[in-house]
């Protein structure tokens, strides 16, 4: 928590309180006002008479005047009348105490008696015969009244419902509209700050290559000056990219604790909120914050969340957007010296907006895979530490039987096999325990995750291996750098990476086919291997069929339509799909000189794979037993 964020709240939403209370009071005056006010136009009428003794009165000649009202008559007696003639009529007699108070007035021509009103047609010709006056007071209209109860009265119910949302609101806002209402800073916390995280490099095991790309950022914010003199600009942001569970907090952790500074973090989810205005505002308070704390590390996890590209939708997202641009912009705004250092984390890179991914921005990009058998067997170590273990523990097991597994997922096991070792009544945990946390982990993961069972292991190993042997025997394809069959997230069972020696920018038909040999070569070592086919090539055949396509009509490199266009790239920036431009006829015969690249193009994997048996088979019992060859051993294979 950072004590900075409380300070801000101490004139918060508090004051509104008194505002409200205020106002009620006043409307509650304002009411008796009108009341009172309204009251004294009737005042002086103090004693209730009989219909017909107002008659009376009127026809013995005391009265002066009426005063018709809506639904009472008032009347003013003569002030020369000797008050017997009233007291007869109206029955006082000197003795009754009950009205004396009244008497001395009766001569003094107040209003003190009123009638109910009676529908009488006969009154008006009364008075005139007596010469009454007789009037119907009109109401005046008060020009300060009337502004009163149509302009005040509803601003003032307009003005308290408003204060009265505001206030309900205010506990999920931040920042923003402020003003005069002051509503807008946020109790609530929506970043953490850690002085020191306390996790090393040492906490994450395996997950090398991200390491090393992660420890220059790390001497950046140790030693900032060592750059600026020679007038490096440092790199602002880095992007963790990987599946959930492998240690990408766990690494911007270690990044803070290695380099010794602050570290904030936020959630992205979090940041998208109801009220436009509020994720942009709360950025700006994050950065404030963390400049104050400089040098220092900002970690946002679910990035993703705010930075979702803002192409292909409808509508959009106005928040998120002015979130994401408030986050472009602090940046782009922070200068280089004040050593803050972005790290963000996701698992979806692809949906990212490209914006963020400019230079200046998260530029660099950190890898965070599932880890292969030495990475989990390493992570088994580290957690295992934690508990006491029995002597019988046998962590290559255990990590040979978690293919597929995270780095949270192996940490879990280790717990469970403590809480097993416990419910057990035993001091250690055995290796029975973890083989059973294994399977309690993996079955709840099962559905969700791929996690290999060994036959679908062999498979794909075969596989891949045919991909790379594919493309290691081509004198026209490229090298291999790297085989897995750790199950990713993105789809691949597992994947062969082949990295061109150069860059290039022209391909020759030869190395195309040789490029389409390699990927269907997949499929050729299972059957090959085993006789069947599996669904694991869907993306290779996807791929080579559209390299086919392009040789065929963009390439011109087909014996049937010789160097005639046939479909042009067109849109290449919109969506990048070609547009097919001839006739249906040559639409069909397309589709057969495809059909013909990739059948010819299976037979030399088949071909090719079927000389080279002995190896395919050798370095896929080898990948089978270590998940992952690099360049250099498979290299060495073939030697
Ligand atoms: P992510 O942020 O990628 O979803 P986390 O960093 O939150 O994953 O990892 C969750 C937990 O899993 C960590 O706290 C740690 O205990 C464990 N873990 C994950 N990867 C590793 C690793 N490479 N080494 C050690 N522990 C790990
Ligand atoms: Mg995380
Ligand atoms: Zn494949």
């Amino acid at each position: 928590m950072d004590p900075n964020q409380s300070k801000e709240n101490a004139g918060g939403p508090v004051q509104n309180k008194p505002n409200l209370f205020n106002f009620l009071i006043i409307g509650v005056i304002i009411t008796f006002a009108l009341n009172i006010f309204m009251g004294s136009m009737t005042a002086g009428s103090k004693m209730q008479i009989e219909y017909g003794q107002f008659i009376q009165l009127v026809e013995s000649g005391v009265v002066k005047q009426v005063q018709i009202g809506e639904d009472r008559i008032a009347l003013t007696l003569k002030g020369d009348n000797d008050g017997n003639a009233v007291r007869n009529i109206l029955r006082l007699d000197n003795a009754a105490t009950t009205n004396r108070s009244i008497l001395p007035s009766l001569s003094q021509g107040d209003q003190i008696f009123y009638t109910g009103r009676v529908e009488d047609p006969l009154l008006t010709n009364r008075l005139l015969e007596r010469e009454v006056a007789f009037f119907r007071p009109i109401i005046q209209s008060n020009p300060i009244l009337t502004f009163i109860s149509n302009w005040v009265f509803p601003l003032l119910i307009f003005y308290l419902l408003y204060t009265f949302i505001m206030q309900k609101f205010a506990g999920t806002m931040s920042g923003g509209l402020g003003g005069m209402l002051n509503v807008g800073k946020s109790k609530a916390k929506f970043y953490d700050m850690e002085k020191n995280t306390g996790v090393t490099f040492n906490d994450v095991a395996g997950q090398d290559e991200a390491k090393e790309s992660l420890i220059e950022l790390v001497d950046f914010l140790q030693s900032p000056e060592k750059y600026r003199k020679i007038g490096a600009k440092q790199p602002k942001g880095a992007l963790l990219v990987g599946p959930p569970g492998t240690g990408k907090t766990l690494l911007a952790k270690a990044v803070a604790g290695e380099a010794k500074v602050p570290f904030f973090s936020l959630s992205g989810s979090e940041f998208v909120e109801m009220f436009v205005g509020i994720g942009a505002s709360r950025v700006r308070d994050l950065f404030a914050q963390a400049a104050k704390h400089s040098p220092c590390i900002i970690f946002i996890d679910e990035i993703d969340a705010i930075g979702k590209s803002r192409d292909n939708q409808i509508g959009g997202n106005d928040e998120r957007e002015q979130t994401l641009n408030q986050l472009l912009s602090e940046m782009d705004g922070f200068d280089s010296s004040k050593s803050i250092l972005i790290l963000a984390a996701t698992n979806r890179p692809e949906i990212l907006d490209k914006a963020l991914l400019r230079p200046g921005r998260f530029d660099r990009r950190v890898i965070v895979d599932k880890p292969d058998l030495p990475g989990r067997e390493a992570i088994l170590a580290v957690h295992g530490k934690k508990v006491t273990l029995g002597t019988n523990v046998d962590m290559k097991e255990i990590s040979r039987s978690t293919s597929g597994a995270t780095g949270a997922d192996l940490a879990n096991m280790v717990n469970e096999a403590a809480l097993r070792a416990v419910r057990m009544e035993r001091a250690e945990v055995l290796q029975e325990d973890l083989m059973e946390a294994v399977e309690v982990v993996i079955a709840g993961k099962e559905k969700k995750d791929r996690i290999l069972n060994p036959k679908e292991k062999r498979m794909v190993a075969f596989h891949e291996v045919g991909h790379a042997l594919a493309s290691a025997l081509q004198k026209n394809a490229q090298p291999v750098t790297k085989i897995t069959i750790v199950p990713r997230t993105m789809g691949a069972l597992g994947y062969t990476m082949n990295v061109p020696e150069e860059e290039r920018y022209l391909m020759t038909k030869s190395e195309l086919l040789a490029r389409i040999t390699t990927l269907l070569s997949g499929r050729a070592a299972e059957e090959i291997e085993f006789g069947e086919e599996s669904t694991g090539a869907s993306n290779d055949i996807e791929q080579a069929t559209k390299l086919a396509r392009s040789i065929v009509t963009q390439y011109g490199m087909s014996n049937k339509f010789g160097m005639m266009g046939l479909e042009s790239p067109s849109n290449q920036y919109l969506d990048g799909r070609p547009v097919f431009t001839a006739s249906d006829v040559s639409s069909a015969g397309v589709d057969e000189e495809i059909a013909r690249i990739i059948r010819e193009c299976h037979e030399t994997a088949l071909s090719l794979l079927r000389e080279n048996r002995a190896k395919l088979t050798e370095i896929a019992e080898y990948l089978i037993a270590h998940e992952s060859i690099n360049g250099v051993q498979f290299m060495d294979f073939l030697s």
